[in-house]
């Protein structure tokens, strides 16, 4: 299967959120000029040519935290060495705060046609919670913005389950992102990762984690909500308007190949998958000596290959079409684990419906314990 994806990381950011588990550096600006080189260097040795793809999908960090003249080199550097199909998806992850009108020329200028914004919430309070440098009120004037530069496929993110967040916080958060008409809104559920200030925070009792009921009330109204709207549900944290899916990241839930630039991410080529160091340091180190900046290498079996695009096709809605995994990876997905597959469609988690296998609505509150039994 040919690559047809490729993701970069501009791993910069004003300064490292509580509760960010990311390849983040911050206050660190000197950095960038070298990052920049280091990535022309990264793209010429791992593609040899200009290579070309379906998407682009530059994520971060923060890249358009870099100054309008830095967002330049990197979109020609990446012009160079990517050349994306007529109607391809280029995605860029924005912050609010530094998103001004000469970076989104720039973006613009460089066939950018998708923004995936970190709006997160409209409350400020949980802004604050969140550590987060904008407010509810430049959400709004950003879009306005961007729209007015023509980007015409805006992507919100939001987040819940952050501490001190009530119901009320969040259904006029949703209420308000939707006033934005996004064509794409992902919420995600806020996760303590180890080594982060709030798990520490967390574990000196100094942030309380909301109640589980309530989270999952939170959830469930988005599953409710959104698709009255027009934003269907097509993955686990992901509603669309239809034909606006993220492109890009289908090729992971599809476990699809997918090129990976910069330091932290991760490159699949179909049956082995790459690990940059997750360093910026060691990633510049590296590059620059000549060496190679995979730190982790794993050769998929086929076993193993089947299990995890189980765990990755179910996150999907429309889930997993069981005759063409049958074709791909020459295992039933029940073989896999026949048990918990029973299981699971008993306990009305898991259904078989024309030929797919999907986790039903109930079945997506769980879906790491459903998933997690397909990879053991
Ligand atoms: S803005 Fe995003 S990437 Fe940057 S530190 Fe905060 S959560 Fe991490």
């Amino acid at each position: 299967m040919p690559i047809h994806a490729a993701y970069v990381h501009v791993p910069f950011c004003v300064h490292r959120c509580g509760y960010c588990d990311f390849t983040v550096v911050a206050g660190r600006d000197d950095l960038i000029g070298p990052f920049l080189d280091a990535l022309e260097l990264e793209l010429q040795t791992q593609l040899g040519e200009p290579a070309p793809v379906s998407t682009i999908f530059i994520g971060g960090g923060t890249p358009t935290y870099l100054a309008p003249h830095e967002l330049r080199r990197l979109l020609a550097m990446l012009a160079a060495w990517l050349t994306l199909e007529p109607l391809g998806e280029f995605s860029v992850e924005a912050n609010p705060a530094g998103l001004d009108p000469e970076r989104m020329e720039v973006l613009r200028e460089f066939g950018v046609n998708r923004i995936s914004l970190g709006v997160q919430s409209f409350h400020q309070p949980t802004l604050q919670v969140l550590e987060r440098d904008h407010t509810p009120d430049l959400v709004g004037l950003v879009c306005d913005n961007l729209r007015h530069h023509g980007f015409d496929n805006l992507a919100l993110d939001l987040i819940y389950g952050v501490p001190g967040q009530s119901m009320a916080n969040w259904e006029e958060t949703v209420q308000l992102a939707l006033e934005l008409r996004p064509e794409h809104l992902s919420t995600y559920g806020l996760t303590f990762e180890k080594g982060t200030t709030y798990w520490g925070r967390l574990l000196r009792g100094e942030l309380n984690r909301i109640d589980e009921e309530l989270e999952r009330s939170m959830y469930g109204h988005v599953m409710d909500i959104l698709p009255r709207v027009g934003l269907d549900q097509y993955e686990l944290s992901n509603f669309a308007v239809a034909g606006r899916e993220c492109r890009h990241n289908q090729v992971y839930w599809r476990s699809e190949p997918y090129y990976g630039f910069g330091p932290g991410a991760a490159g699949f080529d179909g049956t082995t998958r790459r690990m940059n160091h997750r360093s910026v340091h060691t990633w510049l180190k590296r590059i620059r000596a000549g060496e190679s900046p995979v730190t982790e290498t794993e050769q998929l079996d086929r076993e193993l290959a089947a299990r995890e695009a189980v765990m990755l096709g179910l996150r999907q809605v429309r889930g997993i079409d069981l005759a063409e995994f049958r074709y791909r990876y020459h295992y039933d997905v029940r073989s896999l684990s026949a048990a918990a597959y029973d299981r699971f469609i008993t306990s009305g988690w898991l259904q078989e419906r024309s030929g797919l296998l999907q986790l039903t609505k109930e079945g997506r509150f769980v879906a790491d314990t459903v998933m997690s039994e397909f990879l053991a």
